[in-house]
């Protein structure tokens, strides 16, 4: 599902989705957790014009929804994937530990998407060709929420965050394939 992209905002150096997405496409396909051959690190993709039709339609939420700065993904650590929201879901794809998890801007977000009865799911990467996993910790989170206790809300995001840690991953199984020209 792509939702429409907010017009003023672009991925500027941010590249962690062709990182951290795995493609396995005819003229594309790499590994989860590979920068993409194509990709500049920080920059962009070097074969914009002519990039795959998934790469064109793939953006996370941070391009679609009114957050802020400190949401983008190379800055935050956090990928906000858009599949799942059509079922009322948001996935939050924890590709690296950051502060901004332990931020006001982060609690406050959080408890207004579970106060608008989304369904909140947390995902974390496994070691390069592998899946990420992913699990929904809505309930898990909905304690410290509710007393607006943000502490308690670190801290059960920390543990949450170690539990996928520990997989287990499931081998994603894509050759890196990279025929684009
Ligand atoms: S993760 Fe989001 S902000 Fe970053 S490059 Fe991809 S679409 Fe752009
Ligand atoms: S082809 Fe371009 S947009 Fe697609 S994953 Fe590679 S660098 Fe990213």
């Amino acid at each position: 599902m792509s939702l429409p992209l907010l017009p003023d905002r672009d991925c500027g150096g941010c590249v962690e989705c062709c990182r951290y997405i795995p493609l396995d496409l005819p003229e594309l396909a790499k590994p989860t957790g590979q920068l993409c051959h194509y990709c500049v690190d920080g920059s962009g993709c070097a074969v914009h014009a002519i990039r795959p039709q998934t790469c064109r339609v793939w953006f996370c939420l941070w391009r679609a929804v009114e957050l802020s700065e400190d949401w983008r993904p190379d800055h935050s650590g956090v990928i906000i994937r858009p599949d799942g929201v059509e079922r009322g879901e948001i996935t939050l794809y924890v590709v690296r530990p950051s502060e901004f998890l332990a931020s006001e801007d982060f609690f406050v977000t959080v408890a207004q998407w579970i106060a608008e009865g989304i369904q909140i799911a947390l995902s974390v990467p496994g070691p390069e060709g592998f899946y990420p996993v992913r699990s929904i910790i809505t309930d898990w989170l909905r304690p410290a929420i509710e007393e607006g206790d943000m502490a308690d809300f670190v801290e059960r995001l920390l543990a949450a965050l170690d539990k996928l840690h520990e997989g287990p991953f499931q081998p994603d199984g894509v050759t890196a394939r990279y025929a684009v020209a």
